[in-house]
This record gives structure tokens, sequence and C-alpha cells, in this order.
């Protein structure tokens, strides 16, 4: 196999995001992409350099991300220009002579498969040129500036572009020359070729590989990526609590009020299902219980509703690197009946934990009459969970 050169273009703003900063630092799964992105093309051997081109006031906190993810001693990173076609042009300088091949990526796909990545390169060293494409599945329409629709676009012969884009290295200098000799601008490296009239090879690829651009890519590539990385580690955690039954106080069980004639009494709403799973993940973390993070003298949490508080617990464990995996959740209570409330508090509880509902399983149970909850002085729930760690 040919040597090759990855020229990770991680120059963008990412406007789009909301953020403050750019995209490439937005996390998943308590990973920046920029990191999983480089991850994936380390793990090709045929890639012998990686240079990351960085956004100039943002180069030197590229550089420390880097290091913080042992990386430093891999990569090599650049200032970026202005225009996509300016980053990469200054990332290609960097390259060296004897490197046959350049694959130039989006900073924000971090979802490529490393045998994709070989795959472009198989094809580069074979055609001189090829990037991965996914072939158009829905019905174009070409719109008018009042939003009607003009026509449908013939979409048999059309593919959606992405990165990797490889091509030899003495072939993409070449093309940059040509372009810059014509000021041709375009938005991607085959673009420079087709102006020269290069042919290019399209090498299918998976919509997987998608470009995080808008918040919800964020969520889509997190779900993604949770299905591909192996489990390095599970914890189980266990968690109980109780609430005494008085008059004047609504009944709140995994986050919604249930219709009965006594409520549960705490400082905060006292959803004792919601509680008893708080403590187990913090136990399956080695966090604590919740009256740790969240005291009941603090007048914040008075009457606070117990999902902002799952909420919270579920982000304590990701700053741990560890996601829910499953709950199981036993409820005591004489009465009222609950099950056919468990299917709308799944769906609840599931969100809060940013899991499938299907990962919280909700059970009743009554104590036959006997013990507090047999009076209906109080309701009880117990709580077992499994988190699971994801790689750092
Ligand atoms: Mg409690």
């Amino acid at each position: 196999m040919q040597t090759a050169t990855a020229i990770i273009a991680a120059g963008g703003a990412g406007l789009r995001m909301g953020t403050s900063s750019p995209k490439q630092f937005s996390e998943l799964l308590g990973v920046p992409i920029l990191i999983h992105t480089i991850r994936a093309f380390r793990k090709v051997p045929a890639i012998g350099a990686i240079i990351v081109v960085a956004p100039a006031e943002h180069r030197e906190r590229t550089q420390a991300l880097l290091a913080l993810y042992q990386m430093a001693d891999h990569c090599t990173v650049v200032s970026g220009g202005k225009l996509r076609q300016d980053s990469v042009r200054i990332g290609l300088a960097q390259v060296e002579p004897d490197c046959q091949l350049v694959a130039v990526h989006d900073g924000a796909r971090p979802l490529i498969a490393p045998e994709d990545i070989q795959r472009c390169l198989e094809a580069a060293a074979t055609y001189g040129a090829a990037i991965m494409a996914v072939p158009m599945k829905d019905t174009l329409k070409a719109v008018a500036a009042d939003t009607t629709i003009r026509h449908t676009v013939e979409r048999e012969s059309l593919w959606q572009a992405q990165t990797p884009q490889v091509v030899r290295t003495t072939l993409l200098k070449e093309a940059f020359a040509r372009a810059d000799q014509d000021s041709f601008v375009g938005t991607d490296e085959a673009s420079l070729l087709e102006h020269g009239d290069w042919p290019v090879m399209v090498v299918e690829g998976s919509e997987t590989n998608l470009k995080i651009t808008r918040p919800d890519d964020l969520r889509m590539a997190e779900a993604l990526l949770m299905q591909k990385q192996p489990i390095s580690e599970l914890r189980i955690g266990h968690g109980f609590d109780a609430h005494r039954l008085v008059a004047g106080r609504p009944l709140i069980l995994g986050g919604m009020e249930i219709p009965h004639e006594l409520g549960l009494l705490g400082h905060s709403d006292a959803d004792v299902l919601t509680h008893a799973l708080c403590d187990a993940i913090l136990g399956a973390c080695g966090c604590g219980d919740i009256g740790r993070h969240f005291p009941d003298s603090d007048p914040q949490y008075q009457g606070i509703s117990s999902i902002r508080l799952l909420a919270q617990v579920i982000g304590l464990a990701k700053a741990k690197h560890f996601r829910l995996h499953n709950a199981d959740i036993t409820v005591v209570a004489e009465r009222p009946k609950l099950a056919p409330h468990f299917p709308a508090m799944q769906t609840i509880l599931a969100e809060a934990c940013r899991v499938e509902p299907a990962a919280i399983n909700l059970k009743a149970s009554t104590t036959e009459k006997m013990g507090y909850t047999g009076r209906e002085e109080g309701i009880s729930a117990h709580a077992v969970v499994l988190m699971a760690s994801y790689p750092t």
C-alpha cells in the first residue's frame, strides 16, 4: 500500500451549532468531535501522518486537546485560512514530498469508518482521485424564492459528496496550481480536479458518515456512536427510597402526577421512584447518594421536579464516562394502581436518562397490607441499574 497523509479540515466556525466555540470541540459521548475523527484515521495503517488545520485563533486549544488525548506526537496542527480551499492548501504545503496520497477529511465527520477510509485510499491509488459519496435517496425539488416548486430534479445521476477525498499528492498539487491560476474556488477538493478535467472516482459510502452541522446532528451521531462503541466497563448500582403519604400533596411518581387522595411528603416533589433511580445511578458511578448532591437543606431544591435532578445525575455520570444501560425499578405501594401509568413514566424517565424507553423497566408491588407501605403510611421504591462506560 502507498503511504498517505490525512489533512483534517477543522477550520469551520460552526455557527449553526449555536455554540460559542467551533463545532469540532463539541463533545460526542464526552469526547470532542475532532478526537473521534482523528481516531478513525489512526486506525488506518496506511495513514502515516495527520495534519490538522485549525482556525488560527483556536490553534493552541487544538494543540492542547491533542496533547490531552496523547495524539500530539502523531499530528501536526497548522492555522487555516479564510476558505476551506485556503486551509487545505496550507495543509498540503506540510505534506512530506515522498508521501503518495493525500486524504482530505472534514473534522466534523467523526463517524467515518476506518474501512471506508481504506477503500477510498485504494481507489485513489488506482485511479488518481476518489471521494466518498452516497447516492441521493430523496426526490429533489428546485424551489423558487417564493417557496413554490419549480420542477423536480432528475436524481438518477446525483450523489452527495462526503469526505474523505483522496488524491495523489502530485495531482492534488497540480489541481491547486490550476485553480489558483484560474482564480477558481471550489467547495471541495474534487471540484478542483473537475475544473482541470481530471477524473475522480466515487466510492459509495454510508449515510452514517454524517457531517455535524446542527445540534440535531450531534444527537444523531451520539446515538450511532453508542451502538458502535465497545463497552469497556460495566457497573451495577442499587437505590432505595421511601416517603410518607400525607393529605394535601400531589402524588408524583416517575415524573408525573398520579390521581390519588394522598401525596408524598418531601423537600422536593418527593418522587420516590425517581429518587431510587438517581441513587442507583450515583451508586454505580461511585458518586455517593442523592442527599450529597442535592441536600434537602438547600432552598434551591425546594419543590424541585426530581426529573430535573435525574437529568443532572445523568450529567454527573456522563462526566465520569458512564451511560445508563438499563434500569429495573420496583415501586412498593398498596394503592393506587400504578401499572396503567407506567408507559408514560417510562417515556419521561427514558428522556431524562437519554436512553430508549425499553431500557427502563417499571414494576409495582404491594406488601399485602403488612408494614408501613401496607398500612398506606408511605410508598417506597427500589432501583437497580447497569451503567456502561465508554472509552475516553
Ligand atoms: Mg427521597
